[in-house]
């Protein structure tokens, strides 16, 4: 790992055991020698990896006795470029506290600074082009040190030895203030842009301004018209926005922070968390319409620090900011200064650039705390690109992950090196921020691919991307093995587990659509044991819009044809209804689905809760909402049987039944809600139950989308393991398709290892 203060860190711990020697960043990792006393140099061995600073992380240590040399000093030597390279790169990492400090002092040199940073903090992974990390090879080579950075640069005792992107106002990087339709600025300095920034949020103007890893969007949280004005230019109708706001205090007058939930908020990685919002919080009702969480993170940038104290000064209540991804809808983040001004063009009434370039896009990450952990939604800022350590064999491959919330993933040396979130392939931008990535993380971790896993859907633009490659070996991956998968990965399974693999989406090798799925699987192959039963999907991808599609498709099989309750007849226009209705009944226009995705869309539909959605999960989000809002400790279960084997079906009609009956019994929509969440863990825990009676089987992986609800995953774990078993849920990747690339790379690898034991 480099960038990250291992060397001097490696320097004052010889120095201090009075060892000799030299430590070395080769491309291959870490080099160190040390000459000494055998006890001494044990000492220091020991000592290595438990006092290392807070962002080194020891993969291995290799040790090698070599003849005396007689050296008599220890030393830092420069960078060795030789060899065949291969070091892993850190992230981009949230001001440290004494960075702060230096900030906010008005007798130091580095009052107001924006860039300000050292060994422990500040931009990596954005800012690189090349390995070895040194300066020349990252954004900053734009910039030479004066003498008083130089000086701190050199010093093996400064907090800035060796800090590559190390500045201070008079050599570094500074901010630019643009506003479209007025006279162009004349150079300020940061603390004279930032109050007129602080002058445009009050106002309720919206403000794109270049933040670590891109362009972030700005306006107050507080006004509800700023926020409106925010939607409506980005196209974004309901989909939650984050917020920023200064510090602990603020977040917890704005939601409900349990202690790790603070603990994250302040995580170097300093991602968003989702807090579940109090019901008297000062936020205007379009910062997250409809959902009881908000995003919330902490400023994790001088700059993102500096505007706040200038807000605090000069706005009378506290600030809490509208803080999201400056792209327009789906596509990829911006990061250029003029890019930025063209494609936000629209959106933004100020634009506060600077001249340090970012080399790589990185999006903010998204976290919730579940069961006291923290649990990935979007890996973006803060963890790309840390490896997971796979530990099987040496093959190169590369994964190309689905088409949701793509991520691709490289793998070398036994590590799998999964990319910062890339987004939903569904445009030209984004397939080329896919590509683009790939060049970049090939050419930084010097990956050659020899084979590339992808998706069994062809309807993938990144499985088309892989199909296309030329002279590699071809893996293709069933979509809800490669999540089962991509949880053993991070657990470090080996052998045959069960895998429940529950999402909205995913092609089947019988080229229907699956997404309730119970899977045993190690990382060769896997049997589908059980799933949901299916159901018809009428007119393909528009029945994710449209919840009522399905739940109409599950009336029809559960009663065999539509009640005529008008209740029924108010899910959508008439015309539409007959239409769909047809589909159904006829089979035309349909494929059949075990999606648990498109059961938690039935459901909202059938209880009045959501007919139609704005983005994917949505029902699914507000029925969970619904649920956690039901008082009582436990809801009972509704009905469920088992038909068919090879695979068994998860019947659920009698629950639909049940569910019907309670919504014209007026049963309020939480108690509903409640029933059907505790209905999904009792039909985990049976299947669990049987395959284990069967299989021998005792190991639980719990992936998929569906698994970041925290009413299934936090009951399904508990139920679990109250009868015996060992069950594993995602705290390295997303449960969702983020998490595809890492489970496609893990199954590659060993299916690589796998033929060459075969050979043998
Ligand atoms: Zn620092
Ligand atoms: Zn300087």
């Amino acid at each position: 790992m480099q960038g990250v203060g291992f060397r001097p860190y490696v320097y004052n711990l010889a120095r201090r055991h009075g060892l000799a020697g030299f430590v070395l960043n080769s491309p291959r990792g870490v080099f160190i020698e040390v000459e000494g006393a055998a006890k001494t140099v044990e000492a220091f061995v020991t000592a290595l990896p438990s006092e290392a600073p807070p962002l080194v992380r020891i993969a291995e240590i290799r040790r090698t006795a070599i003849p005396v040399l007689g050296d008599s000093a220890f030393s830092i030597h420069e960078s060795d470029a030789a060899g065949s390279a291969f070091a892993l790169v850190p992230p981009d990492i949230c001001v440290c506290d004494a960075c702060v400090a230096d900030t906010r002092d008005p007798a130091n040199r580095r009052y107001d600074y924006p860039f300000t940073n050292c060994t422990n903090c500040g931009p990596r992974y954005s800012i690189i082009l090349d390995v070895p990390y040194d300066r020349t090879m990252t954004t900053m080579a734009e910039f030479a040190m004066c003498e008083d950075c130089l000086r701190e640069y050199r010093d093996p005792e400064n907090r800035r030895f060796h800090a590559q992107p190390n500045a201070c106002p008079v050599c570094g990087p500074r901010l630019i203030l643009v506003e479209p339709g007025q006279p162009a600025h004349e150079p300020q300095t940061s603390h004279a842009i930032l109050q007129r920034v602080g002058d445009i949020l009050r106002d309720g103007g919206i403000v794109a301004w270049k933040g670590l890893g891109g362009y972030q969007l700005a306006c107050d949280a507080r006004q509800p018209a700023a926020v409106e004005e925010l939607r409506r230019r980005k196209h974004r109708s309901e989909k939650p926005f984050a917020i920023m706001v200064a510090d602990a205090e603020v977040a917890e007058s704005l939601c409900f922070v349990s202690p790790e939930e603070h603990a994250a908020l302040f995580s170097r990685e300093r991602p968003i968390v989702l807090l579940r919002r109090r019901p008297d919080a000062d936020l205007a009702e379009a910062v997250s319409p409809g959902n009881p969480a908000t995003g919330v993170m902490l400023p994790c940038t001088p700059m993102h620090d500096l505007l706040f104290r200038i807000l605090r000064e000069r706005w009378d209540a506290d600030p809490a900011l509208i803080m999201t991804s400056g792209n327009i809808s789906e596509e990829p983040i911006v990061i250029d200064n003029a890019e930025a001004e063209q494609r936000l063009a629209g959106i933004a009434d100020a634009f506060v650039h600077h001249n340090r370039r970012i080399h790589t896009r990185v999006d903010d990450s998204v976290i919730r705390i579940v069961s006291g952990q923290a649990m990935p939604i979007r890996r973006a800022r803060g963890y790309a690109p840390q490896p997971v350590w796979l530990g099987r064999g040496e093959s190169e491959v590369l994964a190309c992950g689905a088409q949701q919330k793509n991520t691709l993933c490289l793998t070398r040396a036994g590590f799998a090196i999964p990319s910062q979130h890339l987004g939903d392939l569904e445009n030209f931008e984004t397939l080329t921020f896919f590509e683009e990535t790939l060049e970049r993380m090939s050419r930084l971790f010097h990956v050659t691919p020899t084979a590339v896993a992808y998706d069994l859907h062809p309807g993938y633009l990144s499985t088309q991307f892989a199909l296309r490659l030329p002279n590699l070996r071809r893996i293709g991956v069933q979509h809800h093995h490669a999540h089962i998968a991509s949880c053993m990965a991070e657990h470090q399974l080996d052998g045959r587990v069960i895998g429940v693999a529950w999402d909205g989406t995913g092609f089947g090798t019988d080229s229907t659509i699956w997404g309730g799925e119970f899977l045993a699987a190690d990382y060769i192959a896997f049997d589908r044991y059980a799933r949901l039963r299916p159901v018809l999907l009428a007119g393909g991808d528009s029945g994710v819009r449209e919840p009522w599609r399905v739940a109409r498709s599950y009336l029809l099989d559960t009663f065999g044809s539509i009640p005529s309750d008008p209740r029924w007849a108010a899910m959508a226009a008439p015309d539409r209804l007959r239409v769909v209705d047809t589909m159904l009944q006829r089979r035309v226009n349909t494929i059949p689905t075990s999606s648990a995705g498109r059961l938690f869309d039935a459901v909202a539909s059938l209880i009045g809760l959501r007919h139609t959605v704005s983005f994917e999960g949505q029902a699914a989000i507000m029925l969970e909402a619904a649920a956690s809002s039901y008082s009582a400790v436990s809801a009972t279960p509704y009905d469920f049987t088992f038909t068919g084997s090879g695979p068994i079906d998860v019947d659920l009609r009698p629950m639909i039944r049940q569910i019907v009956a309670d919504v014209d019994a007026s049963q309020l929509q939480p108690r509903i809600a409640a029933r059907f969440h505790s209905t999904l863990v009792a039909v985990i825990a049976a299947v669990c139950g049987h395959m284990r009676d069967e299989l021998q089987l005792s190991r639980v992986c719990l992936s998929g989308g569906c698994f970041q609800n925290a009413i299934l995953l936090e009951g399904s774990i508990k139920t679990l393991r109250a009868d015996g078993f060992d069950v594993f849920s995602h705290r390295e990747v997303p449960a969702n398709d983020g998490g595809i690339s890492l489970g496609q790379a893990a199954i590659a690898c060993e299916q690589l290892r796998n033929e060459v034991r075969n050979q043998i």
